[in-house]
């Protein structure tokens, strides 16, 4: 990249300068010069610029997309894997998660292709980007040719899109769409009902949102059956809120448990790697709710085994002791305690020699890594990848090891893309690997802080 810059990436650079020097000179106290009306058409501009720049970022994806496709094409790939992977290539370069960066790149290629006013008003600061992804979102579901119509109708100066505000201009979005093809609009609340899904994801306070996209009669049926249970619970004096009865039971009818709090859960604790033996002795009590040295109850094993005062509980993330051990003490579902060890730099660090990423190396690599090692992805971990592979040789270690999103692993199969280990992060740095992307883009993956 660095020999010879191209010059429209030259004058981008250039861009970016500038733009840095005229805050500068704002900081330094030059603002007597401004009257308030130059900073307020300065504020309108700048708004406009995030349009203009949001257009000219989808035309180098449009670009990059085709060169792509074209060297791929020429070099026979399988047609299925013909530009596979960009959207994670633009995702590092972006900064994003690979979900991100590939709603943007399907909203460039629709600009680009089949909203020709939308892309142009969008690059001449004329539209909101949002509206300019509303546009992209509803009409998502036409064939190409209306979609154009569709465009051409929202730019008219009857409609003139870019004159309303957001909010009427998605609903003027909305009901052009609608009336371009009704039958397509209700059809596609249909195909709506294939996408739906459930996810968890971590709230504050050792909490969590479970989420259900359902269709709408079955979300109505679900908090139906929830509130009807509920309220004859009260009516036979329980004394729990009504939220507390509602996610109860919540728990209860999808566990199967006859209690919400009998679920079954799996615990870490991290102890320094010079407690192993003090650590072997903590395991042979792992059917009793014995956490740390303080519990009452604690019949034998060394309190130094819990020094640091965190254990992590599976699926839920970092726990403090204290919390964890409540976990254990209230539920009476199936408990499982495993000990990982640490180094003194403070790193996880394997204990011996295995084949295969399974057990108890499976469970460092996930202690260590936590969610998806490639950079700004944030998605779960469903492969265990060896750095180097495994084909090439690549070592069953704990080093050579990193978790990767079903995403991100389908995409380092792809040719142009490598990892290296430059830190194995058993000294006093994180572990630590280099992707390089297709087109040589290099970008640092750094293990994350133990819990
Ligand atoms: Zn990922």
């Amino acid at each position: 990249m660095e020999e010879g810059l191209h010059p429209t990436t030259a004058a981008l650079t250039g861009l970016l300068a500038q733009l840095s020097e005229l805050t500068a000179d704002a900081l330094g106290g030059v603002e007597d010069e401004f009257t308030e009306s130059d900073l307020v058409d300065q504020v309108g501009l700048l708004e406009r610029l995030r349009s203009a720049v949001a257009a000219t970022q989808a035309a180098a994806m449009v670009r990059l997309t085709r060169v792509r496709v074209e060297r791929e094409t020429a070099e026979q790939q399988r047609p299925e894997r013909i530009g596979r992977g960009l959207a994670e290539e633009i995702a590092l370069a972006c900064r994003l998660s690979p979900t991100v960066a590939a709603r943007r790149l399907g909203a460039a290629k629709a600009w680009w292709f089949d909203l020709p006013h939308t892309y142009a008003a969008l690059a001449a600061g004329r539209l909101h980007e949002r509206v300019a992804n509303a546009v992209v979102e509803q009409t998502r579901h036409l064939p190409a040719v209306t979609r154009r119509e569709v465009d051409q109708q929202l730019h008219d100066p009857r409609t003139d899109l870019p004159g309303l505000g957001v909010r009427r201009a998605l609903a003027a979005i909305t009901t052009t769409a609608y009336a371009a093809d009704p039958r397509a609009y209700l059809e596609r609340g249909r195909h709506a009902r294939d996408d739906r899904y459930v996810a968890l994801r971590p709230a504050p306070d050792t909490m969590s949102v479970l989420t259900g996209y359902l269709p709408v009669e079955q979300g109505v049926a679900c908090l139906a059956a929830l509130r009807t249970h509920t309220d004859s619970a009260v009516a036979t004096g329980d004394e729990r809120t009504r939220g507390q009865i509602m996610a109860d039971t919540l728990v209860e009818r999808l566990t199967g448990q006859t209690r919400a709090g009998d679920v079954a859960v799996e615990i870490q604790i991290i102890v320094p790697v010079d407690a192993l033996a003090a650590s072997d002795a903590a395991l042979d009590v792992a059917d009793g709710p014995v956490l740390d040295g303080s519990a009452s109850q604690s019949p034998s094993p060394s309190p130094r085994s819990t020094e640091p005062g965190t254990a992590t509980v599976t699926g839920v993330g970092a726990l403090p002791l204290s919390v964890a051990r409540q976990l254990v003490d209230d539920s009476g579902g199936t408990k499982h305690l495993r000990l990982l060890h640490r180094s003194p730099a403070g790193h996880l660090v394997d204990i011996g020699g295995r084949r295969r990423f399974t057990g108890a190396l499976a469970d460092l690599v996930l202690a260590r890594d936590q969610t998806c090692r490639e950079p700004y992805c944030d998605a779960p971990v469903r492969h265990l990848d060896h750095v180097q592979r495994h084909a090439d040789g690549g070592p069953t270690t704990l080093p050579n090891a990193r978790g990767l999103c079903a995403r991100h692993n389908l995409a380092r199969e792809q040719p142009g893309w490598s990892a290296t280990v430059v830190h194995d992060g058993l000294g006093d740095r994180p572990h630590t690997v280099v992707t390089t992307t297709p087109t040589g883009h290099t970008y640092e993956s750094r293990a994350p802080d133990p819990p």
